[in-house]
């Protein structure tokens, strides 16, 4: 099979492997799709941790084709999506049920051989089945997962306001599960462009600000002139660090400030320590999810996340940089890769 394989960071190749062998518990997948995620340019720049060589693709699922003979629950043609993380089992976070801490946490598409090849195993448990969605929206599950674990993070009070900025595809999801959960009012602040177009199609929140990338201050200013109390939950989703120095001025007295996205790793914030302690503002992070694929399946089935029209460009394995450069040059909203 042809696949994708980094070598360092900025050094993939095309190679051709054999077929990866399945263990007795695991499950061999025909690849349909794979999308490419923001951090796959993360992947791509070195920002994220990999281990090399590594087929990447972290956004990914098929079609089952084979089974190990202690893997049960699946039938062979079964469509599937894959949670891609694996844990140990054995370190200290694992043994206190804390799993997403997992001091041996590996992602297929990081860390293990992912999803831009044509076939790859995953351990039983980590795969979901679903039957509504096509292979264009399927892989969206991933990114619905991670927003379903930032509602877990913040749990918002029924009848919140709450700010959220930026319209990545994962922020679009978050954005319509923040809506089906007790949110009183999602305003959702983002660049105008193809995203925030698309969050209005898909009626994402209940307020929209489409930000001038060149001057958004204005902006800004007239968003306290109509929340002078602020929100009672500032969500920041961009992945841009000055961002988030400026967002916690958002946060209402006593209120949340959730840090949703990969950030620079050398970057820094200054925060007004008085103001935390003064406001008490709460500040936390959400990073990825665990066992949220369940949720996040629910509710891209019954579209009350609804995630038509986030995958807008689909490429071949073959035109993998093609697709890099789409979604790095903001030319979709989200690129994926189709198999035959
Ligand atoms: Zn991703
Ligand atoms: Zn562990």
């Amino acid at each position: 099979m042809n696949a994708i394989r980094y070598n360092k960071p900025r050094d993939f190749v095309l190679v051709t492997l054999p077929v990866p062998q399945h263990g007795p518990r695991e499950i061999l997948t025909k690849a349909k799709s794979c999308d490419i995620c923001g951090s796959d340019l993360h992947v791509d720049s070195g920002e994220l941790d990999t281990r090399v060589p590594v087929i990447t693709g972290h956004e990914t699922g098929g079609i089952v084709v084979k089974l190990g003979n202690g893997a049960k629950g699946f039938e062979i043609g079964d469509k599937v999506t894959a949670d891609n993380a694996e844990l140990c089992g054995y370190c200290h976070y694992c043994r206190q049920a804390k799993p997403l801490y997992c001091d041996n946490f590996a992602a297929h598409g990081l860390h293990l051989d992912g999803g831009f090849a044509p076939y790859c195993v995953f351990p039983t448990e980590k795969l979901f089945r679903f039957e509504n969605l096509d292979w264009e929206e399927a892989m969206l599950f991933e990114a619905a997962s991670c927003a379903v674990h930032g509602v877990d993070r913040i749990r918002p009070v029924i009848g919140s306001t709450i700010l959220l900025i930026g319209s990545s595809p994962t922020g679009l999801c978050l954005s319509q599960l923040l809506k089906a959960n007790g949110v009183q009012h999602v305003v959702l602040a983002s660049n105008a462009g193809l995203k925030m177009e698309l969050a209005k199609k898909l009626n994402a929140a209940h307020q929209y600000v489409e930000l001038d990338r060149q001057n958004p201050q204005q902006q800004w200013q007239l968003l306290h002139v109509q929340f002078p109390h602020g929100f009672d939950v500032v969500i920041v989703a961009t992945g841009s660090h000055l961002v988030l120095e400026m967002a916690i001025n958002f946060c209402t007295r006593g209120g949340t400030l959730l840090y949703y996205g990969v950030y620079e790793k050398d970057a820094l914030i200054r925060v007004s320590p008085s103001k935390v302690f003064m406001d008490e503002i709460t500040i936390i992070g959400s990073h990825s999810q665990m066992w949220c694929m369940a949720r996040s399946v629910k509710y891209l089935e019954s579209r009350r996340v609804d995630v038509r029209g986030i995958v807008d460009k689909a490429f071949r394995l073959e035109e993998f940089g093609q697709a890099l450069d789409a979604v790095r040059n903001k030319q979709c909203v989200k690129a994926t890769i189709l198999f035959n």
